[in-house]
């Protein structure tokens, strides 16, 4: 039976920003992720604490943090790549930008863990043994994200039994929640479904997530599997944003508007205003400078209505 309820997790202003190449304005980061936090989702994950050098678009981290408004019910998140990066998460938590939950991440695949934080994920581990108790220590709740879980860009699959392992790893470890993710769109259906079936075997009482990338049309279709398997968080991205750095022009994240209509429509409670959400998506084109995969924005919502042709009756 599917659930009747799951929660919302928008990733947009991170995983979407973070590969633009303009400079996004940190005003206009703020008013969104405001205009973000008033629609019902769980959780916006607002920045990275990663080296400007590499992520410019993320070096206003702490500003972010500082200035946006914080409302009951929502938990803001930011990622960290590393213990430097931890270390400024702090600095910024104790100093008026609030941090919720740290959301630290390493993939399944040895060699993406290497493309993506340039060590191998032993390293990652004894890094992440460093940094728990460091959020724990200031009362940062902390998620461990396992990417690349469902297929690498480079190895290919990805065995199961190595995926579970990292994520009991992360759990006895201290971690709150886990992420199972799909970091370059490679999971299908039925992989999905099998995996967090078992998942939710081994893992019963733990907080887990799905984070889908729509890469190749397969992303809500994940997301029902994912439902199916008894999951109810899923991150997505505002109007679709997002993409690969390891495949340039492929599509982003799964779409938050998009997931909210599709899961509204089969009586699914969301918690998120789908109006007050599309005000936000709408704006995003103008924001990046370039056209977005999400499609209700620009179709409208399943119930938008069109006038009946004149004449339609007459001979
Ligand atoms: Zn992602």
């Amino acid at each position: 039976m599917l659930k009747k309820k799951v929660r919302i997790n928008d990733v947009g202003v991170r995983d979407g920003f973070q590969i633009e190449k303009n400079i996004i304005p940190t005003e206009t980061k703020i008013a969104l992720i405001d205009q973000l936090t008033a629609t019902g989702l769980a959780l916006v994950e607002a920045t990275s604490f990663v080296h400007p050098k590499f992520v410019p678009n993320m070096a206003d981290a702490e500003i972010v943090l500082r200035e946006i408004q914080r409302r009951p019910g929502v938990t803001i998140s930011a990622i960290t790549p590393n213990i430097r990066g931890m270390e400024r998460a702090i600095a910024c938590h104790t100093s008026g930008g609030r941090i919720d939950e740290m959301n630290l991440f390493m993939s399944a695949s040895e060699t993406h863990n290497r493309a993506n934080v340039k060590r191998s994920t032993d390293e990652s581990l004894a890094d992440f043994k460093i940094m728990v108790p460091m959020a724990e220590s200031v009362g940062i709740r902390l998620n461990g994200c396992v990417s690349t879980s469902f297929g690498c860009p480079f190895e290919g699959a990805v065995d199961e039994g190595r995926v579970m392992a990292f994520a009991e790893k992360l759990l006895e470890l201290g971690f709150d929640g886990l992420t199972f993710a799909d970091t370059t769109g490679m999971a299908n259906p039925a992989q999905v479904e099998r995996m967090m079936t078992n998942a939710r075997v081994r893992f019963p009482s733990a907080d887990i997530t799905l984070h889908f990338h729509n890469t190749r049309g397969m992303g809500l279709a994940n997301v029902l599997a994912g439902i199916r398997a008894g999951i109810d968080s899923y991150d997505a991205s505002l109007a679709g944003l997002g993409g690969c750095p390891f495949a340039p022009g492929a599509t982003g994240n799964i779409c938050t508007e998009d997931l909210v209509n599709m899961l509204e429509d089969m009586g699914i409670d969301t918690g998120v205003n789908l109006d007050l959400l599309l005000a936000a998506a709408v704006k995003i084109p103008g924001i990046v400078g370039h056209d977005v995969p999400g499609q209700v924005m620009k179709a409208g919502r399943t119930m938008h209505l069109h006038p009946v042709p004149e004449k339609l009756y007459e001979a």
